[in-house]
């Protein structure tokens, strides 16, 4: 049904939406002020704005605020501020409560019409009578007693709050979703911008399409496990007399080990198993954006994904590599060299004193830069570097030049203690099969700083939760793992939030310094999972 005019993604796939006019096509982007955001929102948000740019038409973005209960002004700014960092800009920002005098309207006509009537049933009764194909007892009263009702519950009386109002669509469709949706509801509590204006409130299900149309939407972009609601979508506009408009279904994104409900997000928050919303290990905007996710990667896997409608739990590797791809090409590339156990040594032929040189930050792409790089007789490397040295070996120092591998002491505990090393520049980088970073060991003048490498394990040991199933009974124990290390001094120059290259221990996004220690965040890479090892 997503036919007709199309266009190629830069992933290559046709993607396109029914009966557009180029000029024309307004889309918009519904999110409930009441969370933050994930990415699930975002493949919504993306397609929404990619539809809305592909034929020059509008965006729009529209807190659905029909539940006093959960929605807060807070999380409107957080969501803005969310779309910001994906780079989403709507055209304009509307709210489902701008337009609650009008769906009030809307709802006396409903019922005058023949098509709404006011009902006190029970809510489990309901839902069963749903089940089951019963009619309420108040389906076919009168329009003057429905409209009492209505006004009842408009004023918030006692007698008012039993009372809700339902469509009339039908008692026992096949299609449940058709079963007489109520479509408003009484709540008490202040509406974070109306106030105690409206004691009543439209449901989604009834607000969605009316507001839709009367903003002028012509593409409604919706998720597909709603599909059975398209049929009842539809019946609303009709009953409305508004114009009516074309719906665009996508797949729901899931991926395995990972929680995409607002409330089990939540839920982590609370318990403290994360730090926030903001957790590296969240799939929130937020978190994801922390973790070294760039948007052009996030993009191109929601165009990848557009036209799919397959409900399954996606790898995460897959964005992971769309992001190496974006990234490895940009990311200007620093040492370190992990704390524990490392091996001193010292170079027969070095430098009689600190010497330092220009290199490029990236090999490939001179753009980037240089940086100093702090060439001494007395260096440091990694201890499992160390141990792998055979007696004799030639080996290359990275940016430096080969060097023979002459003595090596071992502790008591079997660790290399220390070692030294020939420099033998003439030697052929071509023909050692180790080619190893190190440090110039630190002085006054050269400190090297400290950093932290730290490295995510999902938060849930299983790849897809049922229904039923607990979320504590699947929490991964431990999810978090610091490892100690060294930095080259030019890590210094790096912003919270710019993404490096730690040469032979893949990619990193600088997160803070903690305590005079530089966090770095690996960026997984879309080998081994995504994440690595523990
Ligand atoms: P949650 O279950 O996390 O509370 P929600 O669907 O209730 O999410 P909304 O704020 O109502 O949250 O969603 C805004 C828009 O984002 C809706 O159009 C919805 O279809 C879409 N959306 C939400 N989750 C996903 C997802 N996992 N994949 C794709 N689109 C999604
Ligand atoms: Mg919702
Ligand atoms: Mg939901």
């Amino acid at each position: 049904a997503n036919k007709a005019r199309t266009n190629k993604t830069a992933a290559g796939f046709a993607l396109g939406l029914q009966d557009a006019v180029d000029g024309q096509v307004v889309t918009r982007f519904p999110p409930e002020p009441s969370g933050y955001l994930h990415i699930g929102h975002a493949k919504a948000a993306m397609l929404n704005q990619y539809f809305a740019k592909m034929y020059n038409g509008k965006l729009l973005i529209r807190f659905d605020d029909t539940n006093p209960s959960k929605e807060k002004t807070e999380f409107e700014d957080t969501i803005l501020e969310d779309l910001k960092l994906l780079n989403i800009h709507g055209d304009t920002v509307t709210h489902t409560s701008d337009h609650f005098e009008k769906l009030y309207e809307f709802a006396i006509k409903f019922i005058k019409d023949g098509n709404a009537y006011a009902d006190d049933t029970e809510k489990v009764e309901m839902r069963k009578q749903r089940w089951d194909g019963i009619a309420s007892k108040h389906r076919d009263d009168s329009i003057e007693d429905n409209l009492k009702h209505f006004e009842e519950m408009k004023a918030g009386t006692t007698e008012g709050q039993r009372w809700c109002i339902r469509a009339k669509i039908s008692v026992d469709d096949n299609n449940k979703a058709m079963r007489d949706p109520v479509i408003y509801r009484c709540n008490l509590l202040p509406h974070h911008r109306t106030g105690d204006k409206w004691k009543i409130y439209p449901t989604y299900d009834f607000a969605c399409p009316l507001v839709d149309s009367i903003e002028g939407v012509t593409h409604a972009l919706r998720t597909n496990e709603y599909r059975d609601r398209n049929a009842q979508y539809y019946w609303m506009i009709d009953a409305s007399g508004l114009r009516k408009l074309k719906i665009w279904d996508f797949s729901r994104l899931n991926f395995i080990y990972t929680l995409l409900s607002k409330r089990k997000l939540h839920w982590f928050v609370d318990q403290k198993l994360v730090g926030g919303w903001d957790d590296p290990r969240f799939p929130t905007v937020r978190g994801i954006r922390r973790r070294g996710l760039t948007v052009e990667a996030l993009q191109q896997f929601m165009l990848l994904q557009g036209p799919s409608q397959a409900v399954v739990s996606l790898e995460w590797d897959t964005i992971w590599t769309l992001n190496k791809k974006i990234i490895d090409p940009v990311a200007p590339r620093y040492w370190a060299i992990l704390k524990e156990d490392a091996v001193p040594v010292t170079i027969n032929g070095g430098p009689a004193s600190i010497e330092i040189k220009s290199n490029p930050k990236h090999k490939k792409n001179a753009e980037i830069g240089e940086k100093k790089t702090v060439y001494s007789a007395h260096i440091l490397i990694e201890q499992e570097d160390a141990a792998s040295f055979e007696d004799n070996e030639e080996i290359t120092l990275m940016d430096w030049g080969n060097a023979i591998v002459r003595t090596k002491e071992k502790g008591a505990n079997e660790k290399i203690k220390s070692i030294t090393l020939d420099l033998h520049l003439e030697g052929d980088f071509r023909k050692t099969k180790k080619k190893i970073t190190w440090l110039a060991q630190p002085t006054s003048e050269h400190p090297l700083p400290p950093v932290t490498l730290v490295d995510f394990d999902y938060l849930i040991t299983k790849k897809k939760l049922e229904e039923n199933d607990d979320v504590k009974d699947f929490v991964t124990p431990v999810t978090e793992f610091k490892e100690l290390g060294f930095a080259d001094a030019n890590v210094l120059e790096i912003k919270k939030g710019d993404i490096i290259q730690l040469e032979r221990k893949g990619y990193f996004i600088y997160d803070q310094e903690v305590n005079g220690v530089r966090e770095f965040f690996k960026i997984p890479d879309g080998k081994a999972a995504g994440i690595a090892s523990k």
